[in-house]
């Protein structure tokens, strides 16, 4: 690879995709060999190897020892969670509350923002919502905010002006400006750092709010069936805080 640039791998990738018929073995090996060769790690990190022993662990370490568990999965599943939390690949709600397969129907998007109702704009998160809600029936909703979020600092970064110069970021961090219009107004003084810590927070809590403006949402609130929380896993200390919807927001407690 040391005499082929990064563009002539491309085009040599981009050919042997767009030759017509069945890709034979030897070509399916080439591109292995040469998207293994685009990885500048590769020698250090297989994907494809990780990949493998990762399915090889949860097949013979949780698959096979739990029969019972899998064999009422294959027949349904009633998670009694929906879960909003961060893309960020250091807060799995799967390893920090240790949710169980079927245990959770889960969204994860940049910064675990709940959008406002919007049929044209937020469709992907409104489908899920609705299927949770009024197919599976869930009664529980919980959005987890994090530590250092870098979904939040763009928030809290966003030109006054409204400008954008992300194809899709600052567009949707937009969904928190209500908690970054409090933050700024209730602690001006404060670093940026800290107006993003409780950015994280109030953004939760804005999440919270537009959960309300789904009527299935709404209906199991007032019909009881279905419970808003917050909560915030830090993985600077190591702590999770857990607050709960009514009416006026219940103090956060520690877990
Ligand atoms: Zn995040």
């Amino acid at each position: 690879m040391a005499n082929k640039s990064y563009e002539e791998a491309i085009v040599a990738l981009q050919n042997l995709l767009s030759e017509k018929g069945e890709l034979g073995p030897v070509a399916a090996e080439r591109i292995e060999q040469i998207t293994a060769e685009l990885q500048p790690s590769s020698k250090t990190f297989d994907p494809v190897q990780r990949i493998k022993c990762g399915f090889t662990y949860f097949k013979t370490e949780i698959y096979d020892k739990h029969p019972e568990l899998f064999e009422k999965l294959k027949k349904g599943q009633e998670p009694k969670f929906l879960v909003f939390a961060c893309s960020d690949s250091r807060v799995s709600p799967s390893h920090v509350l240790n949710f169980q397969p079927g245990e959770a129907f889960m969204v994860r998007n940049i910064a675990n923002m709940v959008p406002p109702y919007d049929k044209l704009r937020y469709s992907g998160v409104g489908a899920v919502i609705e299927y949770a809600v009024l197919h599976l029936k869930v009664e529980n909703i919980l959005v987890i905010g994090h530590s250092t979020c870098g979904g939040i600092q763009a928030l809290m970064k966003l030109p006054e002006d409204g400008s954008e110069s992300t194809e899709f970021i600052e567009n949707w961090m937009k969904i928190g400006l209500p908690a970054k219009a409090k933050v700024v107004a209730k602690y001006p003084d404060k670093s940026f750092e800290e107006q993003c810590k409780y950015c994280e927070k109030e953004a939760v809590n804005v999440s919270l709010a537009n959960l309300v403006s789904y009527p299935f949402v709404r209906d199991g609130l007032v019909n009881k069936t279905l419970a808003l929380r917050g909560g915030y896993y830090d993985f600077i200390k190591g702590e999770f805080k857990l607050w709960g919807l009514h009416l006026d927001l219940s103090p956060p407690c520690s877990i």
